[in-house]
């Protein structure tokens, strides 16, 4: 089939290339003119797993392409996808403004009957308004040519994004008309053989399926932040909690680790923008806004745990002193630093007075982009180059590289011999057996 995407972003990109790579005949569209010239010439813009290989093979097979030429691409596209951002609006709600305008553009120029899919997450109620921004733009040039607009969440997760988008949990399909839900089936068929993944549903439920799904995960996220806390208050450790609780199938393993607090494009302005859906329509979101309120005070929570650690010397505390922090991503395997814990975390020991010795495995250049130069920041090439002349580890994201380092070695070349683990990587035990003091998240010892 035929499909023009709008938007090149993590998931614009994934999708058109997974679509290409089942045969479709894929126009990736973008607005930002570098993002595209990259694309066309092999310069893939995201890290993602597996994502570059499929882009070149299906660039060079001729069923990939990318353009900002949106007229040709909507002439292109008998499926229009609309996969760009919905960042947070000042109140959290989400901002519309991107998907209005592709939605504007196409109206401006379909010639054939079309099914326009709305992939980004967007309020419920949206397919409604592109419907209608559709309609306004078809009706100012006196054209009359059928449409219709579909809701298709997505659910790729960062890191995983290929995996999820070749072999997706569900597809859900929220349409009225069966004859656009026939188009998304057949579009959909290569990745629905083994059995029937595609969930069919109205729009609205779909729009809101999205938010439940994300809300749902935060909500774990959360939970196991707070039980973590009080773990620490109870001395427990949360890490036992967690074993213990997880083998219970109507809790599951999946989602309940403590940590630094969930960051990314999506969970935070998710929850947020469901919490105002929720307002708008009378209703106190109490939950939601109690999830969110735990995670913003979760990611101050490492620098608490370090300030403690210093304030119980004798010197300046944590002023002056150099930390190595390992991971800089929101998570692992991705470069993706949108609301990562790791800033705030840096905020707070540059407001501190600390030097960071920062390293990441592929969010090195996001990070220079976002932070600059700064005297009290150092971008080192390797974990090991961050320990040097470092007085403290800070394990911000579980990259897996960071998941058994020599601990006799740290103990060694870490001045003040002391380990903040903000992901749980490490026994508290064995870490301390090397002589080192050791902080974890919700560990029953740290205060
Ligand atoms: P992104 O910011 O990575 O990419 C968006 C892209 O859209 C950018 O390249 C931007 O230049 C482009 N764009 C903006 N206006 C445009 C226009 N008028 N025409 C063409 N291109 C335009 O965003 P993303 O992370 O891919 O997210 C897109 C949507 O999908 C959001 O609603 C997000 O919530 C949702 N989503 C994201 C993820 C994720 O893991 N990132 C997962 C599921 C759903």
């Amino acid at each position: 089939m035929r499909v023009a995407i709008f938007g090149t972003g993590y998931v614009g990109l994934v999708t058109g290339t997974c679509l290409a790579d089942v045969g479709h005949q894929v126009v990736c569209v973008d607005i930002d003119q570098a993002k595209v010239d990259g694309l066309n010439r092999g310069i893939i813009p995201i890290y993602e797993p597996g994502l570059e290989p499929m882009v070149k093979a299906n660039h060079a097979a001729s069923r990939l392409a990318f353009t900002t030429d949106a007229a040709t691409a909507i002439g292109h596209g008998q499926v229009v996808f609309i996969a760009v951002g919905t960042p947070p609006d000042e109140d959290g709600s989400a901002d519309l403004q991107y998907v209005l305008a592709v939605a504007r553009t196409i109206g401006r120029y379909i010639s054939v009957p079309t099914v326009v899919v709305n992939k980004s997450t967007v309020p419920v109620g949206t397919a409604d308004k592109v419907r209608a921004a559709i309609a306004e733009e078809l009706a100012a040039r006196g054209a009359d040519i059928a449409f219709d607009v579909v809701s298709n969440p997505e659910f790729l997760k960062e890191g995983d994004a290929v995996a999820d988008c070749m072999r997706p949990d569900r597809i859900i399909i929220g349409a009225t008309s069966a004859e656009s839900v026939a188009v998304m089936r057949r579009l959909y068929a290569p990745f629905n053989r083994n059995h029937d993944r595609v969930v069919e549903m109205d729009v609205r439920s779909a729009e809101l399926t999205k938010y439940a799904a994300n809300a749902m995960l935060a909500t774990k996220i959360s939970f196991m932040n707070e039980i973590a806390n009080i773990a620490e208050r109870v001395g427990a450790d949360v890490e036992q909690v967690r074993q213990g609780i997880g083998s219970d199938p109507r809790i599951g393993w999946h989602f309940i680790y403590p940590g630094a607090g969930y960051g990314g494009s999506c969970f935070p302005k998710d929850v947020q923008a469901l919490a105002r859906t929720a307002q708008q329509a009378g209703l106190e979101p109490k939950l939601l806004n109690a999830v969110e309120a735990v995670n913003e005070s979760q990611k101050g929570h490492l620098f608490a745990l370090i300030q403690r650690h210093y304030d119980k010397g004798e010197d300046e505390g944590v002023r002056g002193r150099t930390f190595a922090v390992w991971g800089l991503a929101f998570k692992p395997n991705t470069d993706d630093m949108r609301e990562a814990s790791s800033r705030r975390l840096l905020a707070q020991l540059w407001e501190a007075g600390a030097t960071v010795r920062a390293y990441d495995p592929e969010a090195m250049h996001e990070s220079q982009r976002i932070f600059g130069e700064r005297d009290d920041l150092v971008f080192c090439d390797s974990a090991d180059d961050a320990l040097q002349g470092a007085d403290a580890l800070v394990v911000v994201t579980e990259w897996k590289q960071f998941r058994s380092p020599d601990f006799q070695m740290l103990r060694e070349r870490l001045k003040d011999a002391v380990v903040f683990d903000g992901r749980n990587l490490y026994e508290p035990a064995e870490v301390e057996a090397a002589g080192l003091a050791y902080y974890g998240i919700g560990r029953g010892r740290s205060l």
